[in-house]
């Protein structure tokens, strides 16, 4: 009887459990929706205890799907959303507030404050320590709003009845029995997103949770990301499965994409676009816009750091075409749309819907369309729509080459945006290097999967893992050098637009 590796991928607009077998092929899968709360402008919220409940409908949807019992699989890996923050009653196992996602801006005045009370550093105040600027985007602040939001958490946080966790957390919790001794920790990854971590020292820093105003009773402890943490309880529906890897969604892909040594990296499109260049084992400071983050921690090894460009709207703006506008009916109809012309017909949409993340970090601007005449069609919106995101991982790697002794030669994707070739194309003419996908382009499954086969002995070493990456497809640039600076001069002019929008 063959046996596999699980992975659940909870992501920011899905669930998905896939199984994969030794080559790194998927043998079976299952994905599942969750709804998408906007109660205000600025606030996304996602209900918790939907997304442990659809977990445990697709992990059993994709051990049916291929007719595997529990019994076959080895060992689950994790993998998620990060930064999003889910506090809950630790004694009846209910979340105390909805999931305040990684998108939502309700922090702003709060990260204000923070930066306030240290002039000189401003946002800056905990890079130093944690390699984040102060924004809305991370953990900690989210956590102090709900415990400041909800009838007497504060008081309870303090006398250790509640816990807090990003969903790798929240679904491990779950997984090894809630209520019924459920285990309560992390990993350095999703860690590192909560700007309450020393990079260093991978603990946290209890300065920067009191600044905040985060009680450390409700951390959960810090564990590398590939280690037997525990085994899934009865209710999980997959009993005794050793849980043995941990890694936030863009770590995993990181790993997916086997970025092993340093100066390898991959862009992700997904909801947003995150690229990670390995820096191998020191942290490296950067005043380029970028992260300093870690790649992923393998047991008892030394952590792997690495320097990331986020981008908050990508795939999200596609969402948004679909459902605010409602000018296409699926995410790919943006791509048969967008080929129905010859150009962008002059349009740029800048989605700076959460302020603008890498390498800007301008939390006041708001997005625009401009560039509009009466020649402009909802097919050049969906065009400059997917330009967009082309266009902002581009300021991305510009980054990343100032960043780095050498430029980027070829770029590496995934995520669920990259079967759209229309789009890949114009990312390849957009930096004039080539783009190459993967096989296997669930590489944050993969990812996951991987940290914990390495830890089960499933897979010996990553070159193993290395030797399973094969190339499915590649973009070469056509676009003259000329007109590639003409469209990224136009584009940085609707960037300035976005600007100082919010008073
Ligand atoms: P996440 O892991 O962040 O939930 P995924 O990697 O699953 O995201 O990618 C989903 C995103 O990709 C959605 O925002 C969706 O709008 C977008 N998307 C999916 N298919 C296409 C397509 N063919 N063209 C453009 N965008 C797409």
């Amino acid at each position: 009887m063959s046996d596999y590796i699980l992975s659940i991928d909870q992501g920011t607009t899905s669930t998905r459990a896939v199984v994969f077998d030794h080559s790194g092929a998927i043998v079976s899968s299952a994905q599942k929706e969750h709804d998408q709360h906007f109660p205000q402008a600025g606030w996304v919220e996602h209900d918790a205890a939907e997304i442990w409940v659809n977990t445990q409908e697709v992990i059993s949807g994709a051990l049916a799907e291929g007719e595997l019992a529990a019994e076959q699989i080895t060992a689950l890996g994790i993998t998620n959303q990060r930064e999003t923050t889910v506090v809950w009653d630790k004694s009846t196992g209910e979340p105390i507030y909805r999931a305040v996602v990684w998108q939502d801006t309700r922090t702003q005045s709060l990260v204000d404050e923070l930066a306030a009370a240290d002039a000189a550093a401003g946002t800056d105040r905990f890079k130093e320590q944690t390699g984040l600027p102060l924004a809305t985007y991370f953990s900690g602040p989210k956590i102090a709003w709900i415990l400041d939001h909800v009838d007497g958490a504060r008081e309870r946080a303090e006398a250790g009845e509640l816990l807090f966790g990003t969903m790798d957390t929240w679904l491990v919790w779950n997984l090894t029995g809630g209520t019924e001794g459920g285990v309560h920790l992390t990993d350095v990854t999703n860690a590192s997103r909560t700007l309450l971590m020393n990079l260093e020292t991978l603990d946290w820093n209890p300065e920067i949770c009191a600044a905040i105003g985060v009680p450390e009773a409700v951390l959960p402890q810090i564990r590398s990301s590939s280690e037997t943490y525990a085994e899934c309880a009865a209710s999980s529906g997959i009993p005794g499965v050793p849980i043995a890897g941990i890694l936030g969604d863009q770590h995993a892909a990181t790993v997916g994409q086997a970025c092993f040594e340093p100066g390898q990296g991959k862009n992700t499109y997904g909801t947003g676009n995150f690229m990670l260049i390995n820096t191998g084992h020191e942290p490296v400071h950067n005043d380029q816009g970028l992260l300093t983050t870690l790649a992923y921690q393998f047991g008892d090894q030394a952590p792997v750091y690495a320097l990331e460009g986020s981008i908050a709207v990508t795939g999200s703006l596609i969402q948004w075409l679909r459902d605010n506008l409602g000018i296409i009916r699926t995410a790919p109809e943006s791509e048969d749309r967008a080929k129905n012309v010859k150009d962008h017909g002059g349009a740029y949409i800048v989605p700076a819907f959460s302020g603008l993340f890498a390498p800007y970090w301008r939390p006041e601007a708001r997005g625009v369309v401009v560039g509009l005449t009466r020649y402009v069609t909802a097919d050049h919106l969906c065009r400059a729509a997917l330009e967009s995101v082309a266009f902002q991982s581009a300021e991305v790697v510009e980054a990343m080459n100032a960043s780095a002794p050498e430029d980027l030669t070829e770029l590496k994707v995934d995520g669920g945006m990259v079967v759209n070739e229309t789009l890949m194309q114009f990312q390849a003419d957009i930096l004039g290097v080539e783009v190459v996908r993967p096989e296997v382009i669930e590489t944050t499954a993969l990812g996951a999967a991987y940290a914990a086969g390495l830890a089960t002995g499933y897979w010996s070493s990553t070159s193993a893992l290395t030797s399973n990456w094969r190339e499915g497809a590649r973009w070469s640039p056509t676009m003259d050098a000329a007109a590639r600076a003409e469209r990224l001069a136009e584009w940085r002019k609707a960037v300035e637009r976005t600007l100082n929008w919010v008073e």
